[in-house]
């Protein structure tokens, strides 16, 4: 958390306050978030600077100031968020961007307690897009099914910590992982190697959906940590089938869903039905759920 769902929506909150406005000043308070540049470089280039575009790769926020002033990506990564309005959850600010003139919102504060989210800033789009690209496979709301198939083929690993893998695709995390198998109805320790080309398009499909409809919901709000930059909460956990719901029956077929701890997944729970996922090569297409 956040995944690809939460960082979209910050953007697009985000996007109305800053795009086409010009930053008054931009401060960090917690330089340990800085991760290739210094605060004094930063506050420089932001100062006075126009905002091009906001926009999000993967589970970056990348804020592009008009050139030459560069990129800023804040990656929010466990714990981060951003907020327009004041909110009792705003308590660990590490970076403020006050905005000139008339507008919406005077300031922009990026909020972060565990401060695992990194703050970087590169000299210009290229120089972000080749950054990116050297830690990420497509955005996973980008990729064909005909690519996903080509880059789950080249590993034997189980299907969901590939999933998980950004180097493969950007964006996906754990919760929705979880809920993208179940629809796609594939095991989640099914190598990826072996998964039929139905297989694959039917997790193309699923990740298709689920990601679209979290985005709609504007996310999901576990737990303290996540809230839009309007302070409130994503409503996605209403619309979920598997995470967080072991021993509860499968929406699709009243199986209880199993909650277990898989290969190559340290520290995360993984929640599946073994009725609709198949331990096995699939023989026949998985129950339609209710919701
Ligand atoms: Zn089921």
């Amino acid at each position: 958390m956040p995944e690809l769902p939460e960082v979209e929506t910050m953007v697009r909150g985000l996007r109305p306050a800053l795009a086409g406005r010009t930053i008054q000043a931009l401060e960090v308070a917690d330089p340990l978030l800085l991760d290739n540049c210094d605060a004094p470089t930063l506050e420089r280039s932001a100062r006075q600077a126009p905002v091009s575009a906001v926009n999000r790769r993967g589970k970056w926020v990348v804020i592009e100031l008009a050139p030459p002033r560069g990129i800023i990506v804040i990656q929010p990564r466990m714990t981060g968020a951003f907020f327009l309005v004041d909110s009792e959850l705003a308590r660990h600010i590490r970076l403020t961007l006050t905005m000139q003139g008339p507008g919406p919102f005077a300031r922009i504060r990026y909020n972060d307690p565990r401060r695992l989210g990194r703050i970087c800033w590169y000299p210009d789009a290229s120089a972000a897009e080749a950054a990116f690209a050297r830690s990420h496979g497509p955005d996973a709301l980008e990729i064909s099914s005909g690519e996903l198939a080509v880059r789950l083929s080249k590993t034997t690993r189980p299907i969901k910590p590939t999933l998980l893998d950004q180097k493969v695709l950007a964006g996906i995390g754990n919760i929705y992982a979880d809920e993208i198998l179940h629809r796609a109805g594939v095991h989640p320790e099914r190598s990826s190697l072996a998964l039929s080309r139905a297989e694959v398009d039917r997790i193309h499909q699923a990740i298709g959906e689920v990601l679209t409809a979290a985005i709609s919901a504007e996310g999901s709000s576990l737990d303290r940590s996540y809230r839009t930059v309007l302070g409130t909460e994503g409503s996605f956990l209403e619309l979920i089938r598997v995470y967080g719901r072991g021993g509860r029956p499968c929406l699709a077929c009243q199986t209880p869903i199993t909650r277990a701890r898989i290969a190559g997944l340290t520290g995360r729970s993984t929640h599946y039905c073994p009725s609709c996922q198949p331990a096995g090569p699939e023989a026949s297409p998985p129950a339609q759920a209710t919701r």
